[in-house]
């Protein structure tokens, strides 16, 4: 199902490129803005199974969208800046922002030397426990669970279920199954169990992957000195705060946020929802997000920035640099707002 989105998403871009519909729809969906999402920036890895590839983009993807941005006149600036342009109603120029969600390592490795070609500013959100080593981060732990394994056992929903994984194309299925099953338990702490089972039968140290691709706190400190880097919070554990008690939602947004303060002896007033989708985060987050003092919170639902949006700061929708989609001829097209129309039924803001 993902793979036929994912298709229908390759040929809808293609299309309006092709067309050159994004050029008509370009007044009506531009937005005075867009803040642009991304995960990992790194060199391209040759494997057959990368069942995470669209949370990564290559450093040449990334040099090029500025490059477009730059070429269209459009300002890259920070989260604090956009926040006075949209409060203050300042709309003369059009602007981007660049946000980086989790804390990875390749940040400041491949991102950083690229932003600094630019001089663009960059906002990274960083999830405490990542910071402190004890995280999980278990859409990794899964792809690799999987990639060592050539069957997977496991109980789901009460019937014993085994997977193939001898090839790729069933890795590559295995993984869906197992992500959408494992995104679909109620209980966190359930979800937690399974994964931390997997991993153990498996012989994969799950909260050794925090270790190996996310900066700790003592990387982190010089990272967040440099003049071109904001830091941002993205909670504690990395949950699903929707599916939170109340309670535990505000401790993972106000506690995480008081963490990295702490920690890095800076103000910290912007959030990224962990997921970030409608099941991870509406209504009751985005009071929650307020009311814990943040100016911004930004969402995974797609979309550019509108002068309405000055009414939803806790609810901003992002543009995703999707690794799957590395071709520069999409550029255009995202710039122009027409695809994010799209996905929205043509609402220009969706902050419910
Ligand atoms: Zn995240």
């Amino acid at each position: 199902m993902k793979q036929f989105r994912n298709n229908v998403i390759r040929a809808g871009l293609g299309a309006l490129y092709f067309t050159g519909a994004h050029y008509l729809l370009r007044p009506m969906f531009a937005g005075v803005g867009a803040i642009f999402m991304l995960h990992h920036v790194r060199p391209h890895r040759e494997a057959e199974f990368r069942p995470n590839g669209h949370l990564e983009i290559v450093p040449d993807f990334l040099r090029a969208t500025l490059a477009h941005l730059r070429s269209r006149g459009i300002d890259i600036i920070t989260l604090d800046e956009m926040h006075r342009r949209l409060t203050g109603g300042d709309f003369s120029r059009r602007f981007a922002c660049f946000t980086m969600d989790d804390g990875y390592r390749d940040n400041r490795d491949f991102a950083l030397p690229v932003m600094r070609e630019f001089d663009a500013p960059f906002t990274v959100y960083v999830t405490s426990d990542f910071a402190e080593g004890t995280g999980r981060l278990w859409w990794i732990a899964l792809e690799s669970v999987i990639a060592k394994a050539s069957s997977i056992e496991v109980s789901i929903g009460d019937v014993a279920t085994r997977l193939d994984a001898s090839t790729a194309a069933a890795k590559q299925a295995a993984f869906h199954r197992l992500h959408d099953w494992l995104r679909s338990l109620p209980d966190e702490h359930d979800a937690q169990r399974e994964m931390a089972a997997l991993c153990a039968r498996h012989g994969i140290d799950e909260t050794a992957i925090s270790r190996e691709l996310c900066m700790p706190w003592d990387e982190l400190k010089p990272f967040a000195a440099d003049p071109l880097v904001t830091i941002g919070a993205h909670t504690i554990t990395h949950g699903s705060l929707a599916r939170q008690a109340e309670a535990t939602a505000r401790h993972e947004m106000a506690a995480g946020r008081a963490r990295i303060e702490g920690m890095l002896q800076r103000p910290v007033v912007h959030l990224a929802y962990p997921y970030g989708d409608r099941i991870a985060a509406a209504a009751r987050e985005f009071a929650l997000a307020r009311a814990t003092g943040y100016k911004t919170a930004v969402t995974t639902r797609p979309g550019m920035i509108f002068a309405e949006n000055a009414g939803h700061l806790t609810a901003l929708p992002r543009v995703s640099l999707n690794g799957n989609y590395q071709d520069t001829r999409v550029l255009p097209v995202l710039t122009s707002g027409t695809a994010t129309a799209i996905w929205n039924g043509f609402r220009r803001v969706n902050a419910a």
